[in-house]
């Protein structure tokens, strides 16, 4: 995985505290490996293989992972959809190659998460159409810090904070003191747009800087696509969820950021539990009702 992991927790021994760090390390290389589009002997690269001909059997993890994609799908109507893979696989954001219009408009058809079809009794996945591929980069690191959560706690911590990526999740306070976390400025590197005193949730940030550059129409082809065009999505430069949970955080700072300023908010205000900073491309910031201050 590329994304960078950070750790930090206390404990009381040395030793354990160096096997506990090491185990969580183990767990973001685990989901890497079933859920990573860019190696072929993922599960997921084997369920894009094999699904649109017959229903494939995945692990317990990789078929959470896949029902809260598509829970995220049906709350955004459709702005979050790991289908986007269909079109999303002909970037390459590091060889700075995008795909022609005639190549984005014979696959658009395969996005459409409703053919993707869950069978929570068989844990079985099948793809209605052939063509569709997944993609879960924009939700699997959110599941992999939970899971790490998870066996922080199971080992006795009671104070971390885990990182991979935009993705963050915080166990209880920082020994008596609430963490800080900056939301970053998306067109800085060093400075924060917001920094927020929290404990014990999870905070995920999507930003069209993370995988970009800049065309020769001095377009900034970043990573986030709208599944209706099969292109960067535009007016949003980042968006900050803050929620109870990292997985779901992760999938929703994705969907707001397709569905923009307005309609993001307006979902987040249905779901309780749940708050948004969004920066647009005016830099303009937008905080859900939960972070607002008081109108006087
Ligand atoms: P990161 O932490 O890597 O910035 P994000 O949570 O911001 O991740 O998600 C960005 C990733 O989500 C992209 O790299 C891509 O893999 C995936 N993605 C892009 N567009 C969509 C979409 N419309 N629906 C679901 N996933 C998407
Ligand atoms: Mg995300």
């Amino acid at each position: 995985m590329t994304t960078p992991v950070e750790l930090e927790f206390w404990f009381s021994d040395q030793d354990a505290a160096d096997a506990i760090a090491e185990e969580v390390m183990a767990v973001f290389h685990q989901v890497d490996r079933n859920m990573s589009r860019y190696r072929e002997d993922s599960e997921l690269s084997i369920l894009n293989l094999h699904a649109a001909d017959k229903p494939v059997k995945v692990s317990p993890g990789l078929f959470q992972v896949l029902e809260k994609a598509e829970e995220v799908s049906e709350l955004s109507g459709g702005a979050f959809d790991v289908s986007f893979g269909s079109v999303g696989y002909l970037y390459d954001y590091r060889a700075h190659q995008q795909p022609s219009e005639d190549d984005i408009r014979s696959r658009l058809g395969h996005i459409h998460y409703q053919d993707v079809i869950l069978d929570k009794a068989e844990h079985t996945v099948f793809y209605r159409q052939k063509g569709l591929l997944i993609d879960l980069g924009g939700i699997a690191k959110g599941y992999a810090v939970d899971l790490g959560i998870e066996r922080l706690v199971r080992a006795g911590v009671r104070h971390a904070r885990l990182s991979a990526g935009g993705d963050l999740r915080l166990l209880g306070d920082k020994r008596g003191n609430p963490w800080i976390v900056g939301v970053r400025d998306p067109r800085s590197e060093d400075r924060s747009a917001v920094v927020l005193p929290l404990e014990n949730v999870a905070i995920s940030t999507s930003g069209d800087y993370e995988r970009f550059f800049i065309n020769d129409q001095g377009e900034r082809v970043h990573h986030i696509l709208s599944p209706g065009t099969g292109k960067s999505v535009r007016g949003v430069q980042s968006v900050t969820i803050i929620g109870d949970n990292a997985l779901t955080t992760d999938g929703l700072s994705t969907a707001v950021f397709v569905l923009g300023p307005e309609k993001g908010l307006e979902m987040i205000e249905r779901l309780p539990g749940i708050d948004a900073i969004i920066i647009d491309d005016k830099r303009v910031m937008h905080f859900s009702e939960g972070l607002a201050p008081p109108e006087k």
